[in-house]
């Protein structure tokens, strides 16, 4: 028998052992050539008297990895009925319920990370030995990507560890090591690597029990499995649902969709449990909040990261020691990121002492960190090891790319950068980590602008993916190329930019805020503009955000720009507002024990006296609203940096705004949203938005115009 995806070899003893291996592809993916190999391999093994079972494993490092999240894209991006969207969602289930009904054993050995539909094919065997190895890892991580297993996945992980186990397990997607499956009964056995096959031949030789327990006569599920005879079931389901709505707003669908499927499906025997499976996965193949997830979180992040906008033929850039001056926020931050990435780092500030006093807190954070069982001591000591304090700037002499990440006044930065390029070496990068200064004019007078760009690192560094890379006038081809090899040492995800006031991602993220201060200004209370921003899926509210941030760095960054623009400045939305808490009544934050909100014993609580300054506006408040508007002006926004050319490519837009800014990722990012609604009716509704909260929400003719043609960021075309 020969098949494309994996070889199959019958044993003299009766057992095949099948190992996968799909052709064009590191790893194996679930495609249309998969599915049609298992339908004809099933037939076989059913109809063939002399094998006696069937052992998978796979000759790539992964045993599966799952779906083929492109075609999947592809295949979503097209509208579809009830009854098509059902019958995509069934394409892979009815298989894997073949081959644990076929009459044969079946056993997997997995080698290494059976993700998704690959554990899927693993729990429809009925057995499963891994190899005891790092490399193995076992989960079902489709909720993190908006999506639920739809491949029997949510039926037989329940049946076989219960459902309080394995609800959590799918709902947060936790990957589980060989040691820990075997502990809570997802795998049977592990093995070393080498005798995994070996062991899953000599259970079916031995044992080979070719029915499931869930296909046993008095099946009962550990645990139970009503939850209308068991109360702690009831209660995991409601705290559940509970706990999704509080985390997700009813913004995503697929942890719904997946409570729903266990909930019901574990209620009723199995193949009517798949069936239900099956009508929630096509719930989700309807929506388009899957679809805009993977398409921007996986497949745009994910060829973002191996920088495909990296200029053509240049050398890959290494570092093995940086510069970083100004050992503030930022600059310790890029010292704890560029440490954990194995590269030396020479630290900076106003005095050697300022430089001192930085590693002094980070070693502090660590100590947190370790005392917390977050870090390893001695990967705290060797991160400590490679940051150097200095007090001279000859310290840079050995540093191919220098950061700046002074405070952000243009005097200080260029005074900074006069002192280093004495001292680093010939053809070094220079870039500036400023969040809205133009990198083309902080240029200036340096010697080299070739060699300078803008590096957008995000607090806190560590955790935050994103890197807004920020091509001055100037910039030579070859330093954003050099730049962005840094960016992936960091592991960090970088979008490419054109300069402009703001870049991409402060300028989006600006309008949001500014709005928010419009609002206030408009008499709504500041908890209901918070609050409803956390509804329309954003991480945090905006005035509880400004005060946690403190609000002395926007007002000293608008009042900078109306310098620097003189009569041209126009005052944003919210600039009133941001005056009258800065500067009249110097509620500055909670760092100053007051802002938006009341500071008591560092606890938030609403700010009476905010009525006197700005009266309620009375009458009912149409949170649908105030929702649309905080996403919107986002989007306007984007909009406008991509009709200037500070975007040049929509998925950069989408990826910056999520990972960047808290852009809700259930809409896939800003330019997502606006192909989501259809970009006529989005013009249709900011045209409205602007008769009823001014001439900020009206669309520019570039955008009508793109609304006239129906155009989309991403046609259905090429939709991944
Ligand atoms: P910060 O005030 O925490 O740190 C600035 C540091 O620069 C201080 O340690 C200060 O002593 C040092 N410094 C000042 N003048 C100096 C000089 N002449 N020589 C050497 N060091 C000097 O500020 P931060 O939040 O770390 O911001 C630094 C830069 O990063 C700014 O340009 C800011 O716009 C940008 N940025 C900040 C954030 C953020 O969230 N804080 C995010 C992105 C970018």
């Amino acid at each position: 028998m020969t098949f494309s995806t994996f070889r199959f070899e019958l044993g003299a003893d009766g057992v095949a052992l099948v190992t996968l291996d799909v052709p064009g592809s590191s790893t194996n993916v679930i495609g249309d050539a998969l599915r049609a190999d298992l339908d004809r391999l099933i037939e076989q093994v059913r109809d063939d008297a002399a094998v006696k079972g069937v052992v998978i494993t796979s000759a790539k490092s992964d045993f599966m990895a799952g779906g083929d999240l492109k075609a999947m894209v592809q295949l979503f991006a097209q509208p579809h009925t009830p009854d098509e969207a059902f019958a995509i969602a069934s394409q892979f289930s009815p298989l894997l319920r073949r081959i644990e009904t076929s009459g044969k054993p079946w056993a997997a050995a997995i080698n290494g990370p059976a993700m998704g539909g690959g554990l899927e094919l693993a729990l429809a065997c009925h057995f499963r030995v891994a190899a005891d190895s790092p490399n193995v890892a076992l989960a079902l991580p489709e909720a993190t990507l908006a999506l639920m297993p739809g491949a029997g996945g949510t039926q037989r992980l329940p049946r076989l560890i219960g459902i309080a186990k394995a609800l959590p397990l799918m709902l947060k997607g936790t990957r589980l090591s060989a040691h820990e499956a075997l502990e809570i009964g997802l795998v049977q056995s592990i093995a070393a690597p080498d005798r995994i096959v070996s062991v899953a031949r000599s259970w079916i030789l031995e044992r080979g029990d070719p029915v499931q327990p869930w296909d046993k006569k008095g099946f009962v599920i550990p645990g139970g499995g009503s939850a209308y005879n068991t109360t702690e079931l009831g209660q995991l389901y409601n705290l559940t649902a509970t706990q999704i709505s509080r985390d997700m707003g009813h913004n995503q669908p697929a942890p719904i969709a997946l409570l729903n499927a266990v909930a019901r499906g574990t209620a009723v025997p199995i193949d009517a449990g798949l069936h239900i499976e099956a009508c929630n996965f096509a719930k989700l193949v309807l929506s388009p909040v899957a679809r805009n997830t993977v398409r921007t979180l996986f497949l745009h992040k994910g060829e973002i990261d191996k920088l495909v906008r990296r200029p053509k033929g240049i050398p890959a850039a290494s570092y093995n020691r940086i510069g970083v001056i100004g050992a503030g926020l930022m600059g310790a931050g890029l010292a704890h990121s560029a440490a954990a990435a194995g590269i030396e780092v020479v630290l900076i500030d106003a005095t050697p002492a300022q430089a001192e006093a930085a590693k002094v807190r980070l070693s502090q954070d660590f100590a947190k960190r370790i005392a917390k069982g977050r870090m390893a001591q001695d990967k705290a000591e060797a991160l400590l090891a490679r940051i150097h304090p200095a007090g001279d700037y000859a310290a840079l002499k050995d540093c191919k790319l220098v950061i700046e990440a002074v405070f952000e006044d243009v005097a200080v930065k260029r005074e900074v950068f006069r002192k280093a390029a004495e001292y680093m070496p010939p053809g070094a990068i220079l870039a500036s980590n400023t969040s809205t200064l133009p990198i083309s004019e902080l240029a200036g007078e340096l010697p080299h602008p070739d060699r300078f760009i803008g590096l957008h690192f995000f607090s806190p560094v560590d955790r935050m993916p994103l890197v807004e890379v920020i091509v001055g006038k100037g910039t030579s081809e070859a330093t954003l190329a050099e730049s962005l090899d840094l960016v992936k040492a960091l592991r960090k995800t970088p979008i490419v930019v054109n300069d402009s006031r703001g870049f991409f991602t402060s300028r989006v993220i600006s309008a949001y805020i500014q709005e928010a201060f419009a609002m206030v200004g408009e008499g709504l209370a500041p908890a209901l503009i918070d609050n409803a921003a956390k509804m329309a899926g954003f991480p945090v509210g905006p005035l509880a955000m400004m005060d946690d941030i403190g609000m002395d760095n926007g007002y000293k960054a608008a009042l900078t720009e109306r310098d620097a623009l003189g009569s041209a400045w126009k005052p944003s939305a919210g600039f009133a507002v941001q005056e009258m808490l800065c500067k009249t009544l110097d509620r500055r934050g909670r760092r100053h024990g007051a802002g938006f909100y009341d500071y008591e014993n560092d606890r938030r609580k609403p700010w009476a006296g905010l009525a006197d300054v700005y009266p309620p506006k009375g009458g009912e408040h149409d949170v649908d609203e105030l929702k649309q508007r905080l996403l919107f002006i986002e989007a306007l926004e984007a909009a406008r940096c991509m009709e200037e050319g500070v975007i040049t490519h929509p998925a950069e837009g989408d990826v910056g705004s999520v990972l960047g800014i808290g852009f809700p990722s259930f809409t896939g990012g800003v330019f997502s949203l606006i192909d989501t609604i259809g970009t006529r009716a989005f013009v249709a509704a900011c045209d409205r938005l602007a008769q009823r909260h001014g001439e900020r929400y009206r669309p520019s003719a570039w955008l009508r115009e793109r609304a006239e043609r129906n155009e989309l960021f991403f046609p259905a075309s090429m939709a991944a």
